[in-house]
Parts: structure tokens; C-alpha cells; sequence
């Protein structure tokens, strides 16, 4: 089967490419990415196929997508800041890009598409554990986009019966997430600033809470879905329950550093959600096997990825 993953050269799009190849049903992997927050590196080693392209590019899109059995469609403008700082961007990347990809996929032939949504659609809804079946109630421009993303996705599935899945991404961290840069990621931002001998910056008490979810898992999760063609009419979950606050990330950070990074506290951000965790009965209905690992092993193999990295070669 051939496969398209929009976003396939960034963070979660350049793991799943290598784990779609590590199995028989997947002969071939096309990332169509514009590289503006991913890189050509990420695909260094790789047989995966980089089109370079954005997903607003319809001729573009119509080429990669021609004879895919599957459209994994994570390009997007990622990061709550971002989107507040310049709302219509990631409008036009992430809302406009996935109608733009789900009409490529009805002119393909309407193979299965899988698209990344987000926890931050909660939002404003303090309930705990997030259900899908809850109230959704986004407080900042990207959590609008990806309501739009995975709403776009389910009427494709009910008006053109359009066979597709919607993710709900919580905090995925690993090997290949940029650190470094004005948007990263709190967990990259911390082993970047540790690894260097700077404090880390925490906004906030360091209290607000996530379900830490790692990208191997992550993506044994999506290629399994590719792979058995996995559908739902609902977003699903993709997290397991966790429920880890900054500080405790901090101790264990400093626990597998074996020194204690010095930690400054600034403002909370804009369009931050205080808490996050999964309910995870309906990933559980559709992918019963999945183990995660632990946010311990998955630090350990992250810092390790770090490590090797000459920025950070000690
Ligand atoms: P990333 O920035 O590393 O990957 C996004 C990729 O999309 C990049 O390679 C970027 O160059 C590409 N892209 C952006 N605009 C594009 C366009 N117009 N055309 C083609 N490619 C474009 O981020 P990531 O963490 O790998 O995120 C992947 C997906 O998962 C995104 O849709 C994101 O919203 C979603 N998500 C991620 C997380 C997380 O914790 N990492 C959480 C929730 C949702």
C-alpha cells in the first residue's frame, strides 16, 4: 500500500514515516510537506519520498495522492502561541489545508484518511478526564483550527462516506521534535535547556498538568489504524490517562540528568489550557493492544536522542 503523510518530514510525520515502512502492508511512504516547521533531515536515512509542496497546492496534492491507499494528514501549523500571534496563518494551514486534503482525497478515489486533531479543542471545559462525547470549547485561534480539522474529516465520512479517523493528539514528546525555537514544545524546551546549563522556563506554578503521550506509541497507534483501516464517526483519543504536572517532569528530568536543572517561572501564556488528561475507553475499543511506555523510558530515550545531536554532545 502506498501511503501519504501530509507533514511528513516534521516531528510526529517523520516517526510515523519509518514505523509505516517497518511493516509488510506498506510499500510506500510520501511525505508532502512544505518544510516550514519540519525538515528534510528528519527524513535523513529513510526511504520515505519528500514532495515538497504545501497542502494548498492542489496539483501537488493531486500527485502525491494518486494510488494511495491511505492519507495520514498531519501537516499543519502546530503551537498555541503561534496561532495567537498570527491567527490567519494558522487558519489558512490548518483549517483551509484539511478541506483542501479531504477534497484531494474524494478526487483520489476516497482512500482512508486519518487527520491530527487536538486536546486543545477541550479547552475551556475543566472536566477531567477529557471524554470525546464532552462539551468542546477552544479558547485559542489553533484549537479553532483543529475543531475544524476534525469536523471537516467527520463530514467528509458523512456526506461523501469518505472512510476516515479524527486523532485527538494530547502532549506527544520523543526523538525528532525540534527544540530551540520560539514555538518548541515544553518537553523539547526542557532538555534543550537543561542539556545546555540554562533554566528551564516554566509558565506559571509549574502545576498545570498533561497526559504526556510518546511518539513511538503514537505512531505504532496511527500505522496500526492505516493498516487495519481503522474508522470512526467520532474523534478518538489518542492518549492514555496520564496525568503528569511540570514540576513532576522537572524531578524527573533531574533524576535521569542526575543533577537538578535550575527552573525560572515567567507569566502563564495566552490560550494555555491548566489541565489535561485522556479518557482513553474508545482508543482502547478500536487498538486493544497497545501498551504505552512509560513517560520515564520514553524521557530516557528522548534525552538520549538529544544526546546524540552535536549541539548537545557533552
Ligand atoms: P511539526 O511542526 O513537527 O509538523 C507539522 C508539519 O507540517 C511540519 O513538517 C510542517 O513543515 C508541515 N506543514 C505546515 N504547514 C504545511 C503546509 N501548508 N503544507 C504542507 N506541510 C505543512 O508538528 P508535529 O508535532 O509533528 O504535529 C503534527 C500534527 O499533530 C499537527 O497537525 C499538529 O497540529 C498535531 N498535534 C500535535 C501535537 C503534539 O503534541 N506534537 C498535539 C496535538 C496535535
Amino acid at each position: 500500500m502506498k501511503v501519504v503523510v501530509t507533514g511528513g518530514a516534521g516531528f510526529i510525520g517523520s516517526n510515523l514515516g519509518r514505523e509505516l515502512l517497518s511493516r509488510p502492508e506498506v510499500d510506500e511512504v510520501v511525505a508532502l510537506d512544505d518544510l516550514s516547521t519540519g525538515s528534510r533531515s528528519n527524513l535523513d536515512g529513510t526511504q520515505v519520498r519528500l514532495v515538497e509542496a504545501s497542502i494548498l497546492d492542489r496539483d501537488a496534492l493531486d500527485a502525491a495522492c494518486e494510488g494511495a491507499g491511505a492519507i495520514v494528514h498531519l501537516g499543519a501549523l502546530p503551537s498555541v502561541p503561534r496561532s495567537v500571534l498570527d491567527p490567519v496563518a494558522s487558519h489558512h494551514a490548518n483549517a483551509t489545508g484539511t478541506l483542501e486534503v479531504l477534497q484531494a482525497a474524494r478526487r483520489a478515489g476516497g482512500p482512508h484518511v486519518i487527520v491530527a486533531s487536538s486536546s486543545s479543542v477541550y479547552g475551556a471545559n475543566r472536566e477531567l478526564p477529557k471524554r470525546e462525547a464532552m462539551r468542546t470549547a477552544p479558547i485559542s485561534p489553533y484549537a479553532v483550527s483543529k475543531q475544524a480539522t476534525e469536523a471537516y474529516a467527520m463530514s467528509f465520512g458523512h456526506t461523501y462516506g469518505l472512510p476516515v479517523l479524527a486523532f485527538r493528539f494530547f502532549n506527544v514528546y520523543g526523538p525528532l521534535q525540534a527544540a530551540g525555537h520560539a514555538y518548541a514544545a515544553v518537553l523539547p524546551a526542557f532538555i534543550d535547556a537543561a542539556l545546555r546549563g540554562v533554566p528551564l522556563t516554566i509558565h506559571g506554578d509549574g502545576e498545570q498538568t498533561r497526559d504526556f503521550t510518546y511518539v513511538g506509541t503514537v505512531s505504532r497507534v496511527i500505522t496500526d489504524a492505516v493498516t487495519r483501516t481503522v474508522t470512526d464517526l467520532e474523534p478518538v483519543n489518542l492518549a492514555f490517562g496520564s496525568r503528569t504536572s511540570l514540576n513532576v517532569v522537572v524531578d524527573e528530568l533531574a533524576d535521569i540528568l542526575g543533577q537538578r536543572p535550575a527552573v525560572e517561572h515567567v507569566d502563564p501564556r495566552a490560550g494555555d489550557v491548566r489541565d489535561s488528561q485522556a479518557d482513553n475507553s474508545r482508543l482502547r475499543g478500536h487498538f486493544p493492544d497497545v501498551t504505552p511506555i512509560t513517560l520515564r523510558e520514553g524521557l530516557q530515550a528522548t534525552v538520549d536522542w538529544f544526546r546524540t545531536l552535536p549541539a548537545y554532545a557533552s
